[in-house]
């Protein structure tokens, strides 16, 4: 039995959720009501109705929890909203239509624009490429926002009264908020919905039918596109790498490496171009055809890009003598592994189809373009491997073909495999995953059971959270104007060492509200509502200044820390490993991966910086001791990043490499009298600075 208590939090729940249905609460009983659907709750169960029928009902003994109850009945809601937006509502799926069509075409052209930037980089090796290649990312989101929200505006729009219809969506308004019916003459939008009743088991199997709504070839223009590119730049780097650069002679070996490489580039090139299929035509019907999802070109296209440009890095460092196996290894190996995925990928995007037949015989062309063809009952079972792919075997369980589980079309091919007799041959684990692929869009919903006492106050820790990540970044940005303006080497260390901390601290007592990954897809308001999410970019920006300064500014300027070695890195790590320890105990199960790879990524950058700035801020007096210079190393103006380098011998006898100014450097080649500043915190850990005997400044 539910109490009225329970009922009447119901109630209050749905009201708050849900202010557009109609929603009736009378001491022990519940109604809600939405186009063609009702909902009555009493204190011994639950009626759902469609269409005046009814649809499924359980009990208070059957469902006991009151957080289960609100997800079913929220869950049959949100069932209904779904039915309507991929079948119901015209005007709906009209609009998501032409909106994910605009998308796609200008993720590619995006893409595209990438690609040819990337390349124009390595040959330019221009700091505004650089910046546009930061900047084009950013702007297209924001373009597409904007062209979403234009086709929402023209498309969105009431059929009967012409009035635009709800949006919504975070804080600009470019997302359509599903009605029903229209807010502003009442006309329905949606047709009735055909949710299939509660199922009685044993259903008598009925023929699969005809259906129009198979997916469509993708587009050839990615393949097109990338093959021609390829080839192109194969061509033309060809006879460019007989070139001597300068006076330099040519390295032979290396030259045939680079050719090999790029008549490699140019073979998968015309891979690229070949491999296609010309789609089945001709008097049999297709039942079903499965092929591969839209994201495996878009993947594909980044793979190629990535491959690509490794590859021809690989192609210029073979070919600029002399010839340096181990380095064009490093390079071109990754490169041309990642570039055959690429081409893989979107040749898979754009051939790689499964039809089958009204005859029940089946095509499978693979993503090379092969084509086989197998008769009606040549296909004897089907299984399910461990990374999601469906294998069709033929009797002596030898694999025809195999297909994944996460591709377009695939609910509809199993409905097939059921329609047939070779649904018999599934195992419950398939069953079991392709409802959940055909789920994958399901909701997550909240539950009261999650609730904490920092869920009563989330909008304070909403403001608390970017209090900190401003201090952080206080933190960061300040020592550098503090210690030019004269303030104390180990005061501003002290600041250093400080900075991080609050943010760390928020993050671990406030876990349980904090969000860490990305937002659920299909999260509902009330879930987003009761997590706050913690932007991931902006903390590991401001982590990595604080490592970058730390590197670069105070150890490359003031003081350097004297083993960077293996001490080093496993301090470094341990502070990361019992950040991302204590932050996953702290978070709530099912947030913990997203909350782990934050503090492992976030806390990593943190925790370089924070080992200096402690140590640092901790270091005893100066002890000096007349330099022993051992080895030495002079800046090579041709090598980026190269610095000139002395090596001296602490008193302790062991060795230290210490970057140092080109005046220190000539005076140390002269034979000069250096002093080394000896530096040393309570952890151990050693700070070296070396300068001329009377100048005496740290310490
Ligand atoms: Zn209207
Ligand atoms: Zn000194």
């Amino acid at each position: 039995m539910y109490r009225e208590s329970e009922i009447r939090k119901l109630y209050e729940r749905l009201k708050a959720q849900y202010p557009q249905y109609q929603l009736e609460c009378s001491g022990d009983s519940l109604t809600l009501k939405r186009l063609y659907c009702k909902i009555e709750v009493n204190q011994s169960g639950a009626k759902l109705y469609v269409n005046e029928k009814l649809y499924d009902q359980f009990t208070s003994e059957d469902v006991n929890d009151t957080d289960d109850l609100y997800e079913l009945i929220e869950a049959f809601l949100l069932d209904l909203q779904h039915a309507g937006m991929k079948q119901g509502n015209q005007t709906y799926i009209f609009a998501a239509k032409q909106a994910a069509k605009m998308g796609s075409r200008f993720l590619i052209g995006i893409a595209m624009c990438f690609t040819i930037l990337m390349i124009g980089l390595i040959t330019a090796n221009s700091p505004w490429l650089l910046f546009l290649i930061f900047f084009i990312p950013a702007a297209s989101l924001l373009i597409l926002k904007q062209m979403q929200k234009k086709i929402f505006q023209r498309c969105w729009i009431c059929p009967a009264c012409g009035q635009p219809l709800p949006m919504g969506g975070k804080g600009h308004s470019c997302e359509m908020a599903y009605v029903p019916q229209c807010p502003h003459c009442a006309h329905v939008l949606e047709q009735p919905p055909e949710l299939a009743t509660i199922q009685t088991e044993y259903a008598p199997q009925k023929p699969l039918e005809l259906s129009h709504d198979l997916p469509v070839q993708s587009s050839k223009l990615p393949c097109i596109l990338c093959g021609s590119f390829t080839i192109a730049f194969s061509l033309i780097l060809l006879p460019l790498i007989f070139v001597p650069d300068g006076n330099e002679p040519l390295d032979m070996a290396g030259v045939w490496t680079g050719v090999g490489m790029l008549l490699y580039l140019l073979g998968f090139g015309l891979a690229l171009l070949l491999c296609r299929h010309a789609e089945p035509e001709g008097t049999k019907q297709p039942m079903v055809i499965v092929r591969e999802r839209m994201a495996v070109t878009v993947l594909g296209i980044i793979v190629w890009v990535l491959g690509f440009v490794l590859t021809l890095m690989g192609v210029i460092v073979a070919g600029t003598p002399p010839f340096a196996p181990d380095v064009t290894a490093f390079v071109a190996i990754p490169g041309v592994l990642l570039f055959l995925l690429g081409v893989w990928m979107l040749l898979a995007g754009r051939n790689r189809t499964l039809v089958v037949f009204q005859d029940n015989s089946i095509l499978y062309i693979s993503s090379w373009s092969r084509k086989r063809v197998f008769a009606p009952g040549q296909v004897a079972s089907v299984r399910l491997t461990v990374n999601r792919s469906i294998h069709l075997l033929n009797k002596d369980e030898k694999k025809l073909c195999a297909i994944e589980s996460n591709m377009r079309g695939i609910p509809r091919f199993v409905e097939w495999l059921e329609s047939t007799n070779l649904a018999a041959t599934l195992t419950p684990a398939m069953e079991k995953q392709t409802k959940q692929e055909e789920q994958q869009e399901s909701t997550v919903q909240w539950r009261e059971e999650y609730h904490t006492r920092w869920h009563d106050h989330i909008k304070g820790i909403r403001v608390g959270l970017w209090v900190v990540i401003l201090l952080f970044a206080a933190g960061v940005v300040a020592p550098i104007p503090l210690y030019l303006s004269g303030a104390k080497f180990t005061t501003v260390m002290k600041i250093g060492a400080l900075a991080p901390i609050p943010f760390l601290t928020f993050c671990l007592v406030f876990a349980p509200v904090l969000l860490f990954g990305d937002r659920p897809q299909n999260a509902t308001p009330e879930w987003n509502a009761m997590h706050i999410h913690v932007p991931l970019i902006p903390c590991l920006l401001i982590g990595f200044a604080y490592f970058w300064q730390v590197g670069n500014v105070w150890g490359g300027w003031v003081l350097q820390e004297s083993d960077s070695n293996w001490g080093w890195l496993l301090r470094v790590l341990s502070i990361t490993a019992i950040l991302t320890v204590l932050q996953v105990l702290r978070t709530p199960k099912r947030l913990r991966v997203g909350a782990g790879l934050f503090m492992g990524l976030v806390g990593l950058s943190i925790a370089c910086g924070l080992h200096y700035c402690v140590n640092a801020a901790l270091i005893g007096p100066a002890q000096h001791y007349p330099a022993v210079i051992v080895d030495s190393h002079a800046d090579d103006p041709d090598v980026n990043d190269d610095d000139y380098e002395l090596t001296i011998v602490m008193d302790d006898g062991s060795e230290a490499e210490i970057v140092v100014l080109e005046s220190i450097y000539e005076m140390a080649m002269h034979g000069e009298p250096l002093e080394v500043c000896h530096l040393e915190s309570p952890f151990g850990v050693i700070f070296l600075d070396i300068h001329t005997p009377k100048i005496n400044t740290q310490g």
